[in-house]
């Protein structure tokens, strides 16, 4: 029986397509894709300056899984950068979080369980999602 993938939990998609390296002379042919959780992984750590630890619980994988991610976007980058290869953003088994917001007390949050939904401060109904 075929083992279905979790999907990972990514705040947010990167809001652009990917990267082209300028100045090349040659037709650049060669790209290289980055998924949206490899994507997460580098921002989470590299750019947000999570641990590890952090990271991967903020990406619901465990750890082993989280550095296996973070190992092979790494790789990626540096291949893309040395190379002058494009780099596009594509795909992955990822979840985007969800923000709600409470109409009582004006806070935002996210749901651990969808089917529970109210404001986890005043327990309020009157929640909205955020788009
Ligand atoms: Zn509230």
């Amino acid at each position: 029986m075929a083992r279905t993938k979790k999907n990972r939990l990514i705040q947010m998609a990167p809001n652009f397509n990917g990267f082209k390296p300028q100045g090349l002379h040659h037709k650049c042919s060669s790209q290289v894709l980055i998924n949206f959780e490899e994507y997460e992984a580098l921002k989470l750590c590299d750019y947000e300056l999570y641990t590890q630890a952090e990271a991967a619980t903020l990406m619901n994988v465990s750890r082993p899984t989280f550095t296996r991610i973070y190992e092979s976007v790494r790789r990626k980058v540096a291949k893309a950068f040395i190379e002058g290869s494009q780099i596009v953003f594509d795909g992955g088994n990822v979840d985007v979080v969800r923000w709600y917001r409470c109409s009582e007390c004006d806070i935002s949050f996210t749901l651990t369980d969808e089917l529970n939904q109210h404001c986890p401060l005043c327990k309020s109904k009157s929640i909205t999602l955020n788009s």
